[in-house]
Order: structure tokens, then C-alpha cells, then sequence
């Protein structure tokens, strides 16, 4: 079995790899040497664009072994982070480079949007979002109270504050406004995002069904709207969510490994493609299309 396309790669462009200037300069070539290496046939990029920032409190900043003191210098008096604008022009240079010299690998341009219903204007600002191959959605962030303007937060930081279940409600309940307020993203990622930081030792394994309502009404606005959902592999194989995705009548998917190094690249895709086959998706013509049904 031939591989599928990786849907969803980071390279020395997107903020938390620490950028171009830091020692993840010359991830890109190294994905794609990786990508060849592997037999994977496609491959997109689509780096971080966030033009809205977030609460990063001293515990996360810490959280961030790696990364910490430079996202640090992106966060405010008032602990909000919001990383510099993405580098359109160093980005698809360097794309057009790694295209030239990997001309077996097909590799898509293309972003990871984040909360793209928040500032569409600021964000073509920065970026032709028209020009990409692929714009990614994702809801990496939720507003911490009901007061009009409240500063949004990642799921870790929120599940230090609220309770558990209240975070994965509060997550769920923003996906169709999401979709609603936003026509540019085609793909929406990891609808188990705010799974991978569950407090398991607190709460014990997260379980699917405790929320499978939610989860299948954000689907069906998904489903809704035409998008494809993205089946997010690299860390953990999910199948409630193609599941139910199906059976909300979802027809598109991609599948993903959201590497942020060449050592994920294309984790766990083999399986992932295997249970897209069982729940009836089929790849498309090129290693880069949507799967479908
Ligand atoms: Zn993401
Ligand atoms: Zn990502």
C-alpha cells in the first residue's frame, strides 16, 4: 500500500518550531529529505497564522522546554502572547527552493489559521490566503469568560481552570461558530485538540462518549458547511471520529501527521489509512487530494 499525502506539516516557518532564525532553520529541506526517505509522495506545509493572541501564563511559558524563552518574547505585560506575523515571502521561497530540489515530492503551500472566524482582514494582511494550496481551520484557542473582548486561552492553561468537561463544552459549542463565521478554510484539524491535554491523571482516560453529542453536532456543522475534517494521527489513531464523522454525514477527509520535525513525518499514516478504507473513505487521484465517500 502506497502512502497517502501528510496534510499537515510545520516547518522552521511556523513560530513553534522557533522560526527561521533559530536552529530550526533548514527544517523544511530536512522534512522533505525525510519525506523521500519515507516513500511519502505529498507532503503540505501549512505553517502557523495567528493574528489573534492568547493567554500564555507563567505555567505554560514553563510548560514549553524548548521553545519557552522565545515565546516569551512574543507575550505582553498582560501575558498574552501573539508570535510575529507569518513570514509570507521567506516562506514560499523557501517552498519554490524545496520544490526544485525534491521534484518527486509534491508539496503543497499553504497555512494552519487559527480561530480564522476571529480577524480574517488582519490575516490577508499578512498573507494571500487565495494563492495557498491549502488553508488549514483550527480552534486552538476559546475565550476564558463571557465578557465581551475576554482574552482566549489554550486548552492546558484552561484546564487548570475550569473543570475539565466544562473545557471540552466550551471547545465543542465554539466549533460551529467557527465554521459559520469563517468561508476561507477548507480542511478543519484535530477536533481532538483539546484531547491531547486532557488531565488524565486527575480525570483518568479521556472518554469519547461523555461528550459524543457535542462532538457529533460540531461535526454535522462541519459535514454542513462542505469541509473535510482532518484525521490528526501522529500522536494517537482516534477512530470515534471518522466514526462519527461518517455518520454525520462528513464526505471529505485528510489525513495528517502534523509533524513539527522530520522524525514524526508521516506518523502513524499507514493505519490511519487503513481506517479510513473501514469507514469508507477512498483516496483521491493524487497522494495530495482529499480522501472521500
Ligand atoms: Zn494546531
Ligand atoms: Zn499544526
Amino acid at each position: 500500500m502506497q502512502l497517502t499525502g501528510d496534510g499537515h506539516v510545520h516547518s522552521e516557518w511556523s513560530f513553534d518550531t522557533g522560526g527561521p532564525k533559530s536552529a530550526s532553520a533548514g527544517l523544511m529541506d530536512a522534512i522533505c529529505v525525510r519525506a523521500v526517505q519515507l516513500g511519502l509522495p505529498a507532503l503540505a506545509f501549512t505553517e502557523h497564522l495567528d493574528v489573534v493572541g492568547w493567554l500564555m501564563e507563567e505555567e505554560d511559558l514553563l510548560a514549553e522546554v524548548e521553545i519557552g524563552e522565545q515565546l516569551r518574547s512574543y507575550t505582553d505585560s498582560q501575558g498574552v502572547l501573539l508570535p510575529e506575523p507569518f513570514d509570507e515571502a521567506g516562506y514560499l521561497e523557501c517552498v519554490e527552493r524545496c520544490r526544485l530540489k525534491f521534484p518527486d515530492l509534491r508539496i503543497l503551500s499553504g497555512v494552519e489559521f487559527g480561530q480564522p472566524h476571529l480577524n480574517e482582514t488582519r490575516a490577508r494582511q499578512i498573507v494571500d490566503l487565495d494563492s495557498l494550496d491549502r488553508v488549514n481551520g483550527s480552534l486552538h484557542t476559546i475565550p476564558v469568560s463571557d465578557e465581551p473582548g475576554a482574552v482566549r486561552a489554550e486548552p492546558g492553561t484552561l484546564y487548570r481552570k475550569w473543570p475539565a468537561a466544562q473545557v471540552v463544552r466550551g471547545y465543542l459549542a465554539e466549533v460551529p461558530r467557527m465554521v459559520e463565521g469563517s468561508a476561507v478554510f477548507e480542511v478543519f484539524c484535530h477536533i481532538d485538540y483539546w484531547v491531547r491535554s486532557w488531565p488524565r491523571d486527575e480525570e483518568g482516560p479521556f472518554n469519547p462518549r461523555a461528550f459524543e453529542e457535542e462532538y457529533r453536532q460540531a461535526m454535522r456543522a462541519i459535514a454542513g458547511s462542505g469541509r473535510a475534517l482532518e484525521l490528526n494521527v501522529g500522536m494517537t489513531i482516534r477512530p470515534w471520529i471518522p466514526q462519527w464523522w461518517r455518520e454525520e454525514g462528513g464526505r471529505a477527509i485528510t489525513i495528517a501527521s502534523d509533524a513539527h520535525a522530520p522524525g514524526p513525518l508521516a506518523n502513524n499514516l499507514y493505519e490511519a489509512m487503513a481506517m479510513a478504507e473501514h469507514f469508507g473513505f477512498r483516496p483521491g487521484r493524487n497522494p495530495e487530494d482529499l480522501w472521500t465517500r
